[in-house]
């Protein structure tokens, strides 16, 4: 029987944590993870990266084959269930071979339907749960992509990861969260478990408690976090690992709250909920009447030979708008947002009304 993964995350109390190092990199170091980990019961699933898809070549790209037993003998040894990264054929191979419980597609292979489909086709007819990342870029379906394809393979455990997706030097994350794309998943795939991963998302350690917690209002159903013997000194992601002392202590500090609602709670959120729905309602209504009015302006400036765009007239009228942000009660990055989807859809209205006419003359 294999390890019944998806049993567990429903069973167990949420979050259902996953915790190990980034790679493997000693038979000492697996023992004393696994070790640490163990003496508190929070954590469920031992992990450790034995093939690393590194983004430079001279980057430590993992101790290869012989981490297998470590990472499998560090978690009998402490009582954990193990699970690793495969990239390709001969990864799959080997950890079965081992007797890996779980198998995790990383991010930067879950991109690839080649890769996945070359794994999906190897793991035809074998019983082990499999956990997909998100691609590295934020296409969701390319992500459900990678699940279809491991499910009609037969394969009947999956789980999604959620990692963030990457984007050139950005200020906070190493790897933006997007929430949108996990919650767009889960709304799709109600009973498919659904896992953050802080660890790569924050990509250092001081932002891992805000990501956790996030996930936890969320809803998400666990938590993927590095952790280290000694963080510091870790052939790869040095930044973002943490102790198991520092997993117990982020753990214990985050808030659940209940993802359903009370009997006695639930006569204020209707009322609240309702609320919205009529304002949403008007907000629309009054979205409408203000794209007719951009219509007309299409065909004004259509049959008098004007641009859509006076780059002038819009850096303008963005400008008042976000002077009065204090006036909304609404944040300037809110206020742009908004702005940027309405003069989307204006510009594209009126590009509709320009070609109308050019489509007539033809
Ligand atoms: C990892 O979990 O160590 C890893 C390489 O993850 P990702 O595929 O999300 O980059
Ligand atoms: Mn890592």
């Amino acid at each position: 029987m294999s390890y019944p993964l998806t049993e567990h995350i429903r069973k167990e109390k949420r979050p259902f944590v996953i915790a190990g190092p980034c790679s493997a990199e000693s038979e000492e170091q697996m023992q004393v993870i696994a070790a640490d980990l163990a003496r508190d019961s929070k954590v469920k699933l031992l992990r450790a990266g034995i093939w690393k898809p590194r983004t430079r070549p001279d980057s430590f790209s993992g101790i290869g084959q012989a981490g297998l037993k470590w990472l499998v003998d560090a978690g009998r040894q402490n009582g954990l269930p193990v699970c690793t990264e495969v990239a390709n054929r001969e990864h799959v191979e080997d950890a079965l071979k081992a007797g890996v419980d779980v198998l995790w597609i990383g991010a930067r292979t879950s991109v690839n339907p080649f890769t996945v489909q070359e794994i999906a086709d190897v793991l035809r007819g074998v019983e082990i749960p499999v956990m997909v990342k998100n691609p590295i870029n934020p296409d969701l379906n390319l992500w459900i992509g990678a699940l279809e394809r491991l499910e009609k393979s037969g394969i009947k455990e999956l789980t999604a990861i959620h990692r963030g997706f990457s984007i050139y030097q950005h200020r906070k994350y190493r790897n933006v969260p997007n929430w949108e794309l996990p919650i767009a998943l889960k709304e799709r795939f109600q009973e498919l478990p659904l896992i953050c991963d802080p660890s790569h998302i924050g990509g250092k350690r001081s932002l891992l408690r805000e990501i956790s917690q996030k996930a936890m209002d969320l809803n998400f159903d666990g938590l993927m976090i590095e952790t280290h013997p000694s963080p510091e000194q870790a052939l790869s992601d040095a930044e973002q690992q943490i102790t198991a002392d520092e997993l117990n202590d982020l753990l214990s500090h985050l808030v659940l709250r209940s993802a359903e609602i009370r009997a006695g709670h639930a006569e204020t959120i209707d009322d609240l909920r309702e609320k919205i729905a009529i304002l949403d309602d008007r907000v629309f209504e009054l979205l409408s009447a203000r794209m007719d009015i951009s219509s007309e302006l299409g065909h004004f400036k259509r049959d008098h030979h004007i641009t859509i765009l006076q780059t002038e007239h819009w850096k303008n009228m963005i400008d008042s708008r976000l002077n009065k942000s204090a006036d909304y009660g609404l944040t300037r990055r809110f206020i742009r947002q908004v702005m940027d989807a309405i003069h989307q859809e204006s510009i594209r209205r009126q590009t509709k009304i320009m070609n109308e006419k050019e489509d007539q003359k033809r």
